[in-house]
């Protein structure tokens, strides 16, 4: 089968540590452009912004939005619009309306959409899925929690209305939790920490309530000095499940469980290539929706000001 010509929008941080590897490793594609306002990557082709490439380079068919979020939905829109199909990075939007709009737009043109949960495909995440299938959630916990000095240097967009502040990680564990979890979750109760000087939280407490109505509570930080947490520890009639280090590390009563080998952009890519060629759509649109609820019930506190 020839390679899907594909184009990467937005060569930044995420572009370069996972995208360009993910997509050099896997013969189903061929990277021929790549777009973005100032930064550039060597021996591929650069333009400025979408509109730019897909005038000089028409036969790229697929584009990987890993843009800044706030510029995501008219990016995304336009390549829809031209017929090309659209894998988005996470956040696939900034409101829960943007992300229908493209499904929407997705459908009509006949080309494929996929909102790119990469937590979703760390190591553990499918064996969790499974062991929980059949047991009672009595509870859960989430802490999530890193430096977003070391993890997000410079991102000053993460600051920026639509940029989630501490969601942009923790949106992370959401989208592993609507995976693992049998039935709905329900945000109940949020306490957002906003800095006196940025539009979006550094810290959050959620209670949410499972189908059953079991307890989930998300302690969220990006204060968090040394090494992050990114853990997810569930109670059920038959044993404790721990998923540790973003999904990537199983236990059960705090014995590891063998998984099997798999990587979070591969793993992607390899489905994003299926969407291709059947033009389908896979928008899980829950994780997003979370997020939108914790900003419609919760509380806001203001703390000091951040300066990186
Ligand atoms: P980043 O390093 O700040 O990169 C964002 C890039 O978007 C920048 O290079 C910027 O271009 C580009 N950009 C802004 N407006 C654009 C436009 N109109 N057209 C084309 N490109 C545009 O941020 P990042 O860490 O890569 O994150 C990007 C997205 O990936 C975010 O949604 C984030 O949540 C997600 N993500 C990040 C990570 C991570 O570990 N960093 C992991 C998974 C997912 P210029 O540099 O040219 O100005």
């Amino acid at each position: 089968m020839t390679p899907i010509k594909i184009a990467i929008i937005g060569l930044g941080k995420i572009a370069r540590d996972q995208h360009v590897p993910a997509l050099s490793a896997n013969a189903a594609f061929e990277l021929i452009a790549g777009a973005s306002p100032h930064s550039r990557l060597d021996r591929l082709p650069h333009y400025v912004d979408i509109q730019a490439l897909l005038q000089a380079v028409p036969q790229v068919s697929a584009v990987a939005l890993c843009t800044t979020p706030q510029v995501r939905f008219h990016t995304a829109r336009y390549a829809l619009e031209q017929g090309r199909h659209v894998l988005l990075e996470k956040p696939p939007g900034t409101t829960v309306g943007e992300v229908l709009e493209l499904v929407r737009l997705a459908r009509q043109r006949g080309v494929a959409l996929f909102a790119a949960w990469h937590s979703q495909r760390a190591r553990a995440v499918e064996a969790a899925r499974v062991w929980l299938a059949d047991r009672r959630i009595r509870s859960l916990e989430v802490e999530w929690k890193e430096d977003v000095r070391v993890w997000h240097p410079g991102q000053t967009w993460i600051w920026r209305a639509g940029g989630l502040g501490v969601f942009d990680p923790a949106i992370n564990a959401l989208s592993i939790l609507t995976r693992i979890i049998p039935g709905g979750l329900i945000v109940k109760d949020a306490e957002l920490s906003f800095p006196s000087n940025c539009e979006t939280p550094i810290a959050a407490r959620l209670q949410l309530a499972t189908a059953d109505g079991a307890p989930v509570r998300m302690e969220l930080d990006f204060l968090q000095s040394g090494a992050p947490s990114w853990n997810i520890d569930v109670d059920t009639d038959t044993g404790r499940l721990s998923l540790q280090a973003g999904g990537s590390i199983m236990k059960v009563d705090a014995r590891p469980v063998e998984t099997p080998l798999s990587e979070e952009y591969p793993s992607l890519y390899a489905h994003f290539a299926q969407l291709v060629r059947s033009g389908s759509v896979d928008v899980d649109l829950t994780p997003l929706q979370l997020v939108a609820d914790a900003f419609l019930c919760g509380r806001r506190v203001q703390v000091d000001r951040y300066v990186e």
